[in-house]
């Protein structure tokens, strides 16, 4: 194996580990590292779905017997695999979180979920077993192994690629989403748990249905291209590889933090309480990397922008959990296909101040929290939504009459009856994010947008909770050069030649504390 594993901290181990013996063991023990005082260099971890059916988990009341010794034979097929390749690679110690985690203690599971990333970026190569539905499905398949390899065909061309290719030359076929049928299309990686832990290995080996695939810093090898995967067909676009911490660049991770999210908006969570918690080492890893604040799925410097979030309404609809799991003002609050509409290459106008932000999070900085709030101020209208004949609520604002078309949280629970507060939190011009391109296109550099978000009153005074965002799109050449009615409606004016915006007065501020 190569040395890639740049974030690997030297010396350290986790708090449990199964000690796997040497090849002929047919026993396995749960060891505690730091008690025995041993020295671990090397262990792997395994990435698998845990299915419906029960298995062997660690329990408080089985701790004694783990640590006894038990038959390797009791184990599931795919730990038992996993087993077997660790001692392949001669490495005598496997990470597996049903075995290492107390399962029926919180303390115990919030405890490691806060070492979680260490666990992952620390390990000597992560097992990926891709194709199962559960553990007992294993690592390993019986396959034609011809299926792996390369077809070769001898071409004929009968037109003017005679010139370009010599004739009688071979040439290769292989199906060019080889890897995104069979890894990133996989069932382990719409996982949510799955997402941190392939992530964050410095290493990764995947079971295929049809073939093993490795991943790492320096390369990425399958058997179909057993020296390197040609250029063309590289997997690692789809990969989440984080560069070292000395090449972070704020930009860079908050944008690689955006593309995480909406990724893992789309993952499935058996227990859809854990959403914070099966993310949370990766948000302790970009803590490390940027030295920024976390509040529940947001980072404390980018708030203003990113909290102006989508729920993705052309792929699916959001549902607030219940219980409570986060405050309503970040994604973590709901179920569903999200976005980031905001543009970092655009030039923007934050107009939303940031008075306080908090989050109250358990033993766990990084995973679930039990409250928080947001304060701010910021230009605001109210408004009533209405029905159209799309029966999609709209809001209708009057004078001047502006219509607002809402992306909402939960289109269910949208009430025509209450009164809506639309809170402007930046206006951005030229953009050039994917889903604007035709619009500007047809539009060109007067394309603009006013984003906001939703809210409504909690019930509590002058307590609000977040229903929905919005883009307003305007043309700026249709008012005045330096006024459109979008703006005026939210007190807003262009103030310099960049096309900077402001509100007009202080006057148009409100205050709003959500939760
Ligand atoms: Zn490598």
């Amino acid at each position: 194996m190569c040395d890639c594993g740049y974030f690997r901290t030297p010396g350290w181990t986790p708090t449990r580990l199964l000690d796997i013996g040497t090849s002929n063991s047919r026993t396995w023990r749960l060891c505690v590292p730091r008690e025995g005082n041993v020295r671990i260099r090397d262990y792997v971890t395994l990435s698998y779905r845990w299915g419906n059916k029960p298995f062997i988990k660690l329990a408080a009341d089985k701790l004694q017997a783990f640590r006894s010794g038990k038959p390797i034979s009791v184990l599931p097929r795919t730990f038992r695999d996993a087993i077997a390749v660790a001692r392949h690679f001669g490495i005598r110690y496997l990470w597996v979180d049903a075995l290492c985690t107390i399962q029926d203690s919180e303390d115990d599971i919030a405890r490691e979920c806060s070492v979680m990333s260490t666990i992952y970026t620390n390990s000597a190569c992560n097992l990926a077993a891709t194709s199962s539905e559960d553990p007992f499905g294993g690592l390993f398949r019986k396959r034609n192994y011809q299926g792996a390899s390369i077809g070769n065909i001898r071409p004929v061309w009968t037109n003017l690629a005679s010139k370009y290719w010599p004739l009688g030359s071979i040439d290769s076929i292989v199906s060019a989403d080889y890897f995104g049928n069979e890894i990133r299309n996989s069932l382990l990686r719409r996982r949510g748990w799955i997402l941190q832990e392939t992530a964050l290995a410095p290493k990764v080996l995947h079971f295929g249905e049809n073939q093993l695939y490795w991943e790492c810093g320096c390369t990425e090898k399958c058997e179909t291209f057993p020296h390197e995967v040609l250029g063309r067909l590289s997997f690692s676009g789809s990969r989440l590889l984080l560069p070292p911490f000395s090449k972070w660049t704020a930009q860079g991770a908050f944008r690689q933090w955006k593309n995480i999210t909406e990724i893992y908006s789309r993952c499935g969570l058996s227990n859809p309480s854990d959403k914070l918690t099966a993310l949370s080492g990766l948000a302790q890893h970009f803590q490390k990397g940027t030295g920024d604040v976390y509040l529940a799925g947001l980072w404390k410097s980018q708030l203003p922008r990113t909290l102006h979030w989508e729920i993705y309404h052309p792929e699916g609809s959001g549902k607030r959990a219940q219980p409570y799991r986060a405050p309503t003002w970040t994604w973590a609050s709901l179920d569903g296909p999200i976005w980031t509409p905001s543009c970092p290459d655009s030039h923007e106008s934050v107009l939303i101040e940031i008075v306080d932000s908090m989050v109250e999070t358990g033993l766990n900085p990084t995973g679930a929290v039990s409250g928080g709030k947001l304060i701010i101020r910021a230009p605001a209208r109210i408004s009533v939504p209405i029905h159209d004949e799309i029966s999609q609520p709209h809001f209708l604002l009057c004078n001047p009459r502006v219509l607002i078309s809402v992306s909402w949280d939960e289109v269910d629970s949208v009430s025509c009856d209450v009164e809506h507060c639309l809170v402007v939190t930046t206006v951005d011009a030229r953009c050039v994010d994917f889903l604007r391109r035709e619009r500007h296109k047809l539009y060109g550099n007067s394309t603009w947008y006013i984003h906001g978000i939703v809210l409504i009153s909690s019930g509590e005074a002058e307590q609000f909770l977040r229903v929905g965002a919005f883009s307003l799109f305007f043309d700026r050449t249709r008012g005045q050069s330096t006024q459109s009615p979008e703006l005026a409606l939210f007190g807003l004016q262009i103030v310099d030649e960049y096309g900077t915006v402001a509100v007009r007065d202080a006057s148009v501020l409100r205050r709003f504390e959500v939760v």
